[in-house]
C-alpha cells in the first residue's frame, strides 16, 4: 500500500495546517494564510541503483519492493494520518520520505506506513514488523541496548500543555499535586516519575488521548516534546496553550533493528546528504516551520554504534 495519494492532495493538508498554525499565532491584521503551492512541496530525488547488501533489513525490503516505516498517526505537524484519505503528513513523514528515497525507495509508491505507539517501538523493530521507525523517537542509552539509531535529525524539548484558562500551571515547578498526562513508554513520562515525585503522573497509550482528557478536565496538563504539544495547541488555540521553557533535550533518531549497523550508517549518510542539499530545511519549512519559527541548524549526526 502506498502511503498516500498524489502530492496535490497532500498540499491541502499542509494548507490546512498553516491556517491552523496561523490562527494559533493570532496576529491581528496579518495577511490571510497561504500554504505552499503543490509545486513548492519537496520532492525527494530517488537514488537510482542504490544497493546495500550488507544490511539484512534493506535486502528484505528491496526484495519486498517497499520499505515498512513505523510512525505516529496522531501528532499534528510531526506524524498525522488523515482519516478520510489515509495520507500521512508532518516533519517525521518528510524525514521518512527523504531517507527512503536515498535508500532507493520511491516515497510515493514504495513506503508502507504503520502507526506504532511509543511503548511498542522497540518490539516492532525487534520482531521485524517494521524496517525503520521515524516518530519523535528520542535516542537514549536505555533504548540503544534494544535498537539501533541513525541521527539525530532534530532536537526537541519536553514542555507542558494546559487549558487556555489555566493561570496556575506555568512550568514544571508548578506540577506538585497536579495530574500530568503522558504516553506509556515515553521519556517525558519517565522524567515526571523520576524527577518530579510530587506530580501525579497519568499514562495513556497516546498523547491524543491525554489531550482529550485535558479538554475534559480529567487531567491538569499533558507533557511531552514541544514539537508534539505545539501541534495540538495550533489545532485548538481557543482551548489549549503550551507553557514554560523546555526542561529536557530529546534528540530524535531513526530507529532500526539493533544489529543492522549498515542500515544505521546508510541512514546517517542519507540525513547528512539531505541536510547538505537543502531537503531537510525544505521539509522543516512546510511542516514545523509553518508556525513561524525559523529552521534551526540540524544537529550533527553522531554515527554511534549500539552501546
Ligand atoms: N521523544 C519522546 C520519546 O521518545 C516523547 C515522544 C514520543 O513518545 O514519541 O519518548
Amino acid at each position: 500500500m502506498p502511503r498516500r495519494g498524489p502530492r496535490r492532495r497532500r498540499a491541502l493538508g499542509a494548507v490546512t495546517l498553516l491556517v491552523a498554525l496561523a490562527a494559533a499565532c493570532g496576529v491581528p491584521g496579518s495577511p490571510p494564510a497561504r500554504g505552499p503551492q503543490p509545486s513548492a512541496l519537496p520532492h525527494y530525488a530517488v537514488e537510482k541503483d542504490f544497493s546495500l547488501p550488507s544490511s539484512p533489513t534493506w535486502t528484505r525490503a528491496h526484495q519486498r519492493g517497499r520499505l515498512t516505516v513505523g510512525v505516529k498517526e496522531d501528532q499534528p505537524g510531526m506524524g498525522e494520518k488523515n482519516p478520510a484519505t489515509g495520507e500521512y503528513t508532518g516533519f517525521d513523514i518528510e524525514i521518512a520520505e527523504m531517507v527512503a528515497a536515498s535508500l532507493g525507495f520511491d516515497p510515493d509508491r514504495q513506503i508502507e506506513y504503520k502507526a506504532i505507539a511509543s511503548a511498542n517501538r522497540e518490539t516492532a523493530l525487534q520482531n521485524g514488523q517494521i524496517d525503520t521507525y521515524v516518530g519523535t523517537y528520542t535516542i537514549n542509552e536505555g533504548r540503544r541496548k534494544l535498537v539501533g539509531f541513525a541521527g539525530p535529525y532534530y532536537i526537541a524539548g519536553q514542555r507542558l500543555l494546559v487549558r487556555k484558562g489555566n493561570k496556575q500551571l506555568k512550568g514544571p515547578q508548578d506540577m506538585a499535586g497536579k495530574k500530568i498526562c503522558s504516553a506509556v513508554g515515553s521519556t517525558p513520562l519517565q522524567r515526571i516519575q523520576s524527577d518530579y515525585p510530587r506530580a501525579e503522573p497519568v499514562a495513556y497509550d497516546s498523547y491524543a488521548i491525554c489531550v482529550d482528557n485535558l479538554l475534559n478536565d480529567q487531567v491538569d496538563a499533558v507533557t511531552t516534546d514541544d514539537t508534539i504539544l505545539l501541534g495540538y495547541a495550533a489545532k485548538d488555540p481557543d482551548h489549549l496553550k503550551v507553557v514554560g521553557k523546555a526542561f529536557s533535550e530529546e534528540p530524535y533518531g531513526i530507529g532500526v533493528p539493533r544489529e543492522d549497523h549498515a542500515l544505521a550508517r546508510a541512514l546517517d549518510d542519507a540525513l547528512v546528504a539531505r541536510e547538505e542539499n537543502g531537503d531537510w530545511k525544505r521539509a522543516y519549512d512546510v511542516t514545523l516551520g509553518l508556525s513561524g519559527a525559523p529552521a534551526p541548524k540540524p544537529p550533527r549526526v553522531d554515527r554511534r554504534l549500539t552501546s
